[in-house]
This record gives structure tokens, C-alpha cells and sequence, in this order.
């Protein structure tokens, strides 16, 4: 991360595909990972690399959903623990909620290098480790969660998850925020609220949101989810991506 000068055009772009490599390096991100980042960097380079005022809506609808929650978890994957460890651990500990490694790729040797990094960045408890739950109508080693984290939550936040296991969440009937800069992929087109949003950018706006929703009473909460449109947000992000408008 030293080597990137900060006045580059493209920095963040750059720090994020850096530590995607490190992680890969480190053993905690699958090389798929690589592809994935390099999907979501193409889609971002198409929003402007900005937080889109309907994303911000959806970042903030994500908030509220996460402090209404009765047991809200924050899905942790090979990517996410190499872009924002420490963000995801501060936002857990600012909503409440559990972390829990999730793995498209799963071995046990990955799950303990994310555990490990999740903690050396201020994670307290990290689940996951069990797996002694399946989701249904899923691959089994996809579908591996622990009985008491992902299998009984009420609120899952999913980032830049696989189409076939949001599907899954979805039925089994969860609350689901997904983030993923792909408006069209399967997983925010199954989400109670798409966050079509760089991860980078998104976790500390709904960190940020949260703490300002901190004292907001129920009714409150539920107005903004209400009013929180999920087609429009998905519609307004593809709209903007192939308006080429930046
Ligand atoms: P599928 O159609 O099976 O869902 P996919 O192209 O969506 O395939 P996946 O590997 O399942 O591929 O998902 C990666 C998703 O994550 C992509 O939609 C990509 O846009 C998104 N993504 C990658 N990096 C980020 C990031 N930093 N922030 C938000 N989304 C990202
Ligand atoms: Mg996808």
C-alpha cells in the first residue's frame, strides 16, 4: 500500500487490487477473488467511484435494519476480510452483531488465516468455525453455517456474495443486504436491500449511518425502511452505469 502515491487518478482502484493481492498472498482470499475484485472494479470505474444517492438510501435502510434486528450477522468472505477487516469488526461492534466466515471456497486452513486477521483487526468473537447448520437447497459444502450465527439470524449482510447461496438465504426467509457493484447479479436482485456500492465505501456509511441512528426509536426505524425503494435503487444504479455519465 506504500507504493501507491495518493494523488493517482485511479487510488483507490489500486489499493483495493493491492489488497486483494495481499490477500491472496496471505492465504486468506481465493484466486477467484481476483476475478471477482476485477468485475466489481469494471462496474465501479461505470458509477463514477462514488456512493450513488440511491446507495446511500440503501446504506442507510441497511442501518436500520441492522440495529432493529434481533440477531444480526455480517457474512465475512475471502474478499471482504482482505478489503475491510477492521471496518466490518467496527461496524459489529457499533450494531451488535456477529461475524461469521463464510467461504465459497471452504477450508479450514482459510477459515482460521480470516479468523486470525479478523481479530488482529479488533474482532472480538469470529463464528463460522462450527458449522453445524446447512442453509437448504444448497451444494453441502456451500451450505455450511453455524447453528448459532448465519442459521438463526434474522438480518444477514451478505457482501459480494454468490447468486445461489442469496437465493437460498432469501428463502429461508431472512432479511438479506447484499453489496455488490453488479446491479444485475443475482444476489442484490434477490436482496431485501441491494447496496450498489464499492465495499470499501459502503461499510463505513452504514457504520456511519448507525451511529447516527443509535438513538432512533423503533417507529423511526421502520419508516426508513419503508421508504427505502430496492427496485428504484437497483433500476437508478443500472441506469447510471449504462448512461456512461460520469
Ligand atoms: P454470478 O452471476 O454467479 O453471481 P458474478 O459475476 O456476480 O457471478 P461472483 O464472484 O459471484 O461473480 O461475485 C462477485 C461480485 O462482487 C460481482 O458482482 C462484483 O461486481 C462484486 N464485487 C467485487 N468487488 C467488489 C467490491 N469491492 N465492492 C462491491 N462489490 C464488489
Ligand atoms: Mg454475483
Amino acid at each position: 500500500e506504500e507504493e501507491i502515491p495518493e494523488d493517482h487518478p485511479r487510488y483507490q482502484d489500486l489499493l483495493t487490487r493491492h489488497r486483494i493481492e495481499r490477500g491472496v498472498e496471505k492465504g486468506i482470499t481465493h484466486l477467484q477473488g481476483m476475478h471477482a475484485e476485477g468485475r466489481g472494479s469494471a462496474f465501479d470505474y461505470l458509477l463514477g467511484e462514488e456512493t450513488i444517492p440511491s446507495a446511500d438510501d440503501a446504506e442507510r435502510a441497511a442501518a436500520a435494519h441492522l440495529l432493529l434486528a434481533e440477531h444480526p450477522v455480517l457474512s465475512i468472505n475471502g474478499n471482504v476480510a482482505a478489503l475491510v477487516p477492521g471496518e466490518m469488526a467496527e461496524l459489529a461492534d457499533v450494531v451488535n452483531a456477529d461475524l461469521e466466515v463464510n467461504l465459497f471456497n471452504r477450508t479450514p486452513e482459510r477459515i482460521e488465516a480470516i479468523a486470525d486477521h479478523l481479530r488482529e483487526h479488533g474482532a472480538d468473537d469470529v463464528k463460522g468455525l462450527t458449522a453445524d447448520a446447512h442453509i437448504p437447497n444448497l451444494e453441502h459444502e456451500r451450505s455450511k453455517v453455524d447453528a448459532d450465527g448465519i442459521y438463526e439470524a434474522d438480518v444477514v449482510l451478505v457482501p459480494l456474495e454468490d447468486g445461489d447461496r442469496a437465493e437460498a438465504l432469501d428463502e429461508m426467509g431472512k432479511i438479506e443486504i447484499v453489496i455488490d457493484l453488479n446491479p444485475l447479479s443475482r444476489s442484490p436482485q434477490v436482496a431485501d436491500v441491494p447496496v450498489v456500492d464499492n465495499i470499501i465505501r459502503a461499510i463505513p456509511n452504514i457504520t456511519e449511518h448507525a451511529r447516527r441512528l443509535a438513538d432512533a426509536d423503533e417507529a423511526e426505524l421502520r419508516e426508513i425502511i419503508e421508504a427505502f425503494d430496492r427496485e428504484g435503487a437497483l433500476e437508478d444504479a443500472e441506469e447510471r452505469i449504462r448512461s456512461g455519465d460520469l
